[in-house]
Order: structure tokens, then sequence, then C-alpha cells
């Protein structure tokens, strides 16, 4: 085997020509190395169409690469020589090339980069330049300060980035945020557009039938994978967005509807997160929706808000706190996970409709993750681990960097209000309020105290009974516990005993 100047290992979230890893290529003397590993594919059970996504996107990354001349090493999950993780792939592939040079992008994923440090390879890292904010930024951002609030983090990325940002200095429209206009309920004759579909090319084939044979024990389907898993093609579902979703997502991103798991959602996060897309490019998009007059300021901003603000906020977060984060545990929860996040088997529609979405197609959007899923575990005390190893596994864009600190502290405000300051506790009239579930439940949205009551409303008043000292002091809780105690003591008995009752349910692993 020839010997090369430089290697560079692209791992399977990093599938973007613009790299910094990848700049100065010599097509001669260096060459990429793409490998597919059991460990990163398995150490959670990943949703088959996840790993699906990835071996395939991998795959039509290192043809395009070679389509540039680019020399590249590619080891398949099945190959005989593949040694099942990442940083035994990449010293086998230092002996056989000696390479003068390691080069690799920051990992998404602490504990993959870290694995790689503890290797005793001398690599030569490159920052994840596809971020408007370098961890060394977040970190003199955050510098000092107790408590962090992403919308004055927001504010920072706006000015850097000069979205809707007026010539001087301030915000276009007078205001940064308009989230307040961003959550409206489905009216009936309000239409979704039909998802945009991709069908399986030969390679996507081999993949699918790969991935069916080593993880057909994973949970989730194969069937409906639909995904894009090259560059022009997450180009054509971003512009199927601009399209037909844009104008009507800010007024209905947190609405929910039965048997619609896409609404007005971009369903892009997966692409974006492995390199197919660049969100530069989307926010820029975005903003000339905006000036062409085709969409309204809540829509445009509220995009952009998640790109440069939230997603942005979140990494930070994992970068700067990482690795004591992950077993943050603000409430001491200690319940297993209950095996309907699984199957979806539930009586409770809401949970079924966003589980059964999240197996048959690897999705669920942001409410449906953050006051569905999310809130119950949040409600019935799920341990913080768990329920991260749930999203991790099972969302088609979930990585630990962004996976872990939307689940641990914006779910389960495990943190202890580090991230947010509030915990995202609802009852069952929010989600009454932004779907039309209630509807076909077997439970009573109405009810919170008798046996065919709501689950999410006595847990919901359980849970903030149970955890008052933790929280009766927060300021932005005041209200609800002010609501609490006005309540009849014989109203709040009857509430905790109904709490109590379903969580002994789930502590003798039976279904609610
Ligand atoms: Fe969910 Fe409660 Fe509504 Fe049923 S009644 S769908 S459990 S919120």
């Amino acid at each position: 085997m020839n010997k090369v100047r430089r290697l560079c290992l692209v791992l399977g979230d990093q599938l973007s020509f613009d790299l910094a890893s990848l700049q100065g290529l010599n097509t001669e003397r260096d060459a990429v190395l793409l490998v597919e590993v059991m460990e990163e594919a398995s150490h959670v059970p990943h949703h088959p169409q996840k790993i699906t996504l990835v071996f395939s996107a991998m795959r039509h990354f290192a043809k395009a690469l070679q389509q540039r001349g680019v020399q590249v090493r590619y080891v398949t999950l099945d190959d005989p020589q593949n040694t099942g993780s990442v940083p035994s792939e990449l010293r086998r592939w230092q002996s056989l090339m000696q390479p003068d040079e390691l080069h690799l992008n920051e990992c998404g994923d602490w504990r993959l980069e870290q694995s790689l440090k503890d290797s005793g390879l001398s690599i030569q890292w490159h920052a994840d330049t596809r971020f408007l904010c370098s961890r060394t930024e977040f970190a003199c951002w955050a510098e000092g300060k107790k408590q962090l609030r992403m919308e004055f983090f927001y504010r920072e990325m706006r000015r850097k980035s000069g979205l809707l940002i007026n010539g001087d200095g301030t915000p276009v429209g007078g205001s940064w945020n308009f989230d307040a206009e961003n959550r409206k309920a489905l009216p009936k004759r309000v239409i979704a557009p039909l998802p945009a579909r991709f069908s399986a090319d030969s390679i996507t084939q081999e993949v699918l039938a790969l991935v069916g044979k080593h993880f057909a024990h994973h949970y989730g389907s194969l069937d409906s994978f639909d995904y894009p898993v090259t560059h022009a093609d997450a180009q054509a579902l971003w512009e199927y967005f601009l399209d037909y979703g844009l104008a009507a997502f800010g007024d209905y991103q947190d609405a929910m509807a039965s048997d619609e798991p896409f609404l007005f959602h971009a369903r892009i996060s997966a692409a974006l997160n492995i390199g197919l897309l660049d969100m530069r490019q989307l926010c820029s998009d975005v903003e000339a929706a905006y000036w062409s007059g085709s969409i309204a300021l809540n829509a445009a901003e509220g995009f952009i808000r998640q790109l440069i603000g939230w997603r942005e906020y979140v990494r930070g977060i994992y970068w700067l706190k990482m690795p004591d984060y992950a077993n943050s545990n603000f409430f001491g929860n200690s319940r297993p996970l209950p095996g309907f996040y699984w199957t979806g088997e539930t009586k409770m529609n809401c949970m079924r409709q966003a589980i059964g979405q999240s197996l048959e197609h690897a999705y669920a959007h942001h409410i449906q993750r953050l006051m569905v899923t999310g809130n119950f575990a949040l409600l019935a005390g799920i341990a913080p681990s768990q329920i991260c190893n749930w999203y991790l596994a099972i969302y088609m864009d979930a990585y630990d960097w962004v996976e872990l600190p939307n689940t641990l502290a914006m779910v389960m405000h495990a943190d202890g209000g580090y991230l947010g300051s509030k915990p995202y506790c609802a009852s069952g009239q929010y989600i009454k309020r932004m779907s039309d579930y209630c509807r076909n439940c077997e439970y009573k949205v109405s009810e919170s105290t008798t046996v065919d009551a709501c689950p999410f409303n006595s847990l919901y008043w359980h849970f903030l009974m149970r955890h008052s000292d933790l929280l009766y002091g927060n300021q932005r809780m005041g209200m609800v516990y002010k609501n609490l105690q006005r309540m009849p003591d014989s109203k709040q008995q009857a509430l905790w005993q109904r709490g109590e009752a379903l969580l002994a349910k789930l502590d003798a692993g039976e279904s609610l």
C-alpha cells in the first residue's frame, strides 16, 4: 500500500466537503478514510433508519470524493478486516498506510472524541467550522455566568451573523424574538403538504439489506426509509420546504395532529447534522425568503433562532460541561423507562402517536419530543440517563452534542436550571390545546382524579408536589404553586393518590 502524507478520517456525521480537515488535500499524496463500525452503530440501539442514513450517506460521500479525484479508503461494516471501533480502525490504517499526519475534525460525541484522544495516536484536530460559534468562543461567552440564557446568546449570534439585523445593529421588526406568534394550534382547514420522499438507489438498497441483517433487533421500522442520502437530495428536500412548508412553519411549528408526522416541518435536521446541508446557507435562504416577501418575519426569525440560537447554544453547553454533565440528576430520578417507549403500546393517544411515528420514521418534531414523550418522562420521574439514551437511539437526527443537552436539561431539567430557567412541565391541557390527540384518547383530558382521567393531569400536580422543595422558590413557577395552594386539601390528596397509583403501575411494569 502506498505511503501517504496525510490521512484524514471523516466520521459519519461529518459528510461535508467544507470540513476544515479536508482543506488543502493533495490528491496524489493524501487520502481520506471512512469506516462503518459496529461500536458507533450499537452503543445505544440506534434506529435502523438512522444507521441506514449514515452508512448510505457515507458511501455516497466517499463516491463523490473519488469523483473529485480524492483517494478514499472505505471500510464497510461487514469487511472481515473491520475491527469494530473508530480508534482501532484508525490505528489499523495508520499502520497500513504509515501517513505522516492524521487529521480529524472535532467529534460530535464526547465519548468518541475522548476514546480517540486516549488511543495514543497523534492526531491533528480541526475545529468544526460548520458551526457559527466555536467551543472556545462559547466558553468565553459563558465564563463567569452562573446561569446561561439562550436568548442573550442568540442575540450575540444574530449580531455576529448579521442575519435579520438592520444597518444600525437593531433587530429587524424591532424585536429579537417572535416566538409568541409561533404557537398556533392547527385549524381544521389547514392542510399540511405531502412529505417529500426519496427512493432508495442501489447503494441505499445494499445498505438497507446490511442493516436489516445486522440490526433487526433494534427498535424501529426499516420499511419506510425515504430520506435523502446525498447533498443534492438533501438540497431538494430543503427546496421543497422553502416552497411548501416555510410560510406556514412559523405559525404551526408547535402544533401536533393525529397521523400527521411532519406537518410543516422541514425534516432537514438529520441531513444538517451529518453535513449534507450547510447551516449558513439555510439561514441565508430563509432570510432571503423574508426579504422577498414570501414569508412573514415570525416564520423567518423562528427558523433562524432554531439554527443559530438554540442549536449552537446546546452544542456550546455540551462541550463546556461534559463529561460530568451527563450524570446530572437534579430531581434524583431513578424510575426505569417504561417499556411502551420502545413499542408505542399505551392507551395514551398522544404518546402512542408520538412514539408510533418515532418508531416508523425515526422522527418527531420538537414539541412532540418536549411536551409529549419528554413531558411524560419528566412528570413520571424517569432516570435521565435512560430517557437520554432513548432519544439518542430513536431519532434520525440525534447526536450526543445535540440530544444530551436537549433531553437532560430542557426536557428533564436534570441540570437544575443551568440551560433553561424552569422545567417544561405541563398537564394534558397543553396537549389538548396544541393537538387533536385528546379527541381520540381512552383517557379524559377534562378529568384529573378518576380512573379514566388523563395521566398527564395528576402526574403534573404530583410532580409539583413532590418537588416543591426544589421548585417552589423558582420565580417562574410562582403562579403554578399559587394555583396548587388555592386547591382544597381534598383535591390535592386525590391528585396525589391518582399520581401514586399511576406511578405504581409503571413500577409494576404495566403500561398506562
Ligand atoms: Fe394525552 Fe391525556 Fe390527551 Fe390522552 S387525554 S391524548 S393521555 S393528553
